[in-house]
């Protein structure tokens, strides 16, 4: 089955058309700087040379126009008709607790899908824009959507609930939601795969660490804790954005500072995190590179960061009552043998062994890097959101077409 994988965000537009028999994606792509004159559509057709067009697109509609248009071109394209695409996967970041597991598009799952704009008004109103314009420009083709939110939903209330006045879960439905679902889900399963293991005999902590970074307790295959809360603001210290702070700390400095609500929103979510403490860079290879060169603000931001991945791994062991596997997934977690190494340091006590040859091997394939003694297997799995997306759509459309 060829399934179109659509990622929107505010002003970008992420896409794959992937085929789910063999797993291979035919094309991979984006648009940026929707609403500008000076959008871009980057297109990597496989095996073919990348191709990048500019010109003005005026909003989702028209950017996933040009997708299909570019997707079905006789230079650049891999399908002649729109026919080969077969479903959309639709990647939707807020499910509230109506959406446990991935559904399947229909005028009562989209009003829903409307009922969480409130929960997450930076991202589910692209989202919803997103499937409305292949809805449009598709409207024979089934579409599903594919939740962040959705495999957290198995949290106990003691991990979900803040402790604030009750009145607040029941009128704003805050609460511990968690995000990153899709790829601790992939990366947990992935790794019970490769150690041979059924997944329901495993407890595990999944490290997922990209410009967003999130951290989930995953025991026998579900999530029983997560570090991102009622938004991807909460948990550890990511690129831009603060992680857990003392919440007072806001309250004081919005007034010191003369703050209105939405600085406050840019303050937390823009300027924090690694860029905020180093002064340097919300991007790992510039923080390491200047960690290398001896800059000791960079140095204590990544001390900082690792230090909080450190205690939730602990906490985490903790909150299930045991570990067998750590997992680390996603730009940082994949590539930096560094951040790996230092997330693990003093974790001996609990039988997590890193073997620092296997750390510092490159690879692109899931792996083991811990020693063979290892209590704790420790694994670098890297994550497939896309393709986890198109087999959950193929999955759901496949009894559709008998
Ligand atoms: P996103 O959350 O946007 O999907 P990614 O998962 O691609 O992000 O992760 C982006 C992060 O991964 C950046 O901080 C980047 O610096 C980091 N990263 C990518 N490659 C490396 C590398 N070789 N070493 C260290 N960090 C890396």
């Amino acid at each position: 089955m060829n399934v179109l994988v659509i990622n929107c965000g505010s002003s970008t537009i992420k896409y794959q058309l992937i085929n789910t028999d063999d797993q291979q994606a035919l094309a991979a792509g984006s648009v940026e700087r929707i609403g500008m004159a000076d959008a871009v559509l980057s297109h990597q057709p496989q095996g073919r040379e990348k191709v990048r067009v500019t010109g003005e697109i005026l909003d989702h509609i028209q950017a996933i126009e040009y997708t299909l248009a570019i997707l079905l071109s006789p230079q650049y394209g891999v399908i002649r008709d729109t026919s080969e695409i077969d479903a959309v996967g639709h990647r939707v970041v807020h499910g509230g607790e109506k959406f446990s597991g991935s559904v399947i598009l229909t005028d009562e799952v989209m009003a829903q899908i409307r009922e969480c704009i409130e929960l997450a008004p930076l991202h589910n109103p692209h989202n919803v824009r997103g499937i409305e314009a292949c809805q449009r420009l598709m409207p024979n083709v089934p579409e599903v959507a594919v939740f962040d939110t959705a495999f957290h939903q198995t949290m106990p209330d003691y991990a979900y609930m803040y402790a604030l006045p009750w009145k607040l879960y029941e009128r704003h439905a805050i609460r511990r939601y968690g995000f990153h679902g899709t790829s601790h889900g992939w990366v947990a399963a992935r790794t019970a795969e490769l150690l041979g293991k059924p997944i329901s005999s495993l407890k595990m902590v999944t490290c997922h660490l990209g410009n967003g970074c999130s951290i989930a307790a995953v025991d026998g295959g579900k999530s029983v804790d997560t570090s991102m809360g009622f938004t991807p603001l909460e948990g550890l210290v990511m690129g831009t954005r603060s992680g857990d702070i003392d919440p007072a700390i806001i309250l004081h400095v919005i007034g010191k500072e003369d703050l209105n609500v939405h600085e406050a929103t840019a303050l937390l979510n823009k300027h924090s995190g690694m860029l905020g403490l180093s002064g340097v860079s919300g991007d790992m290879r510039e923080i390491e590179a200047q960690v290398e060169a001896g800059d000791t603000k960079a140095k204590l931001a990544l001390r900082v960061y690792c230090y909080r991945i450190r205690k939730y791994i602990a906490a985490y062991a903790g909150a299930m009552g045991g570990l067998d596997t750590i997992v680390f997934t996603a730009g940082v977690g994949e590539n930096s043998s560094l951040v790996r190494r230092l997330s693990c340091e003093g974790l001996t006590f609990m039988g997590v062994e890193l073997d620092d040859t296997l750390n510092g091997i490159r690879s692109k394939t899931g792996r083991v890097i811990s020693t063979n003694t290892s209590k704790v297997k420790v694994v670098v799995m890297p994550t497939n959101e896309e393709l986890a997306i198109a087999l959950e759509t193929a999955r759901l459309v496949a009894p559709l077409r008998g």
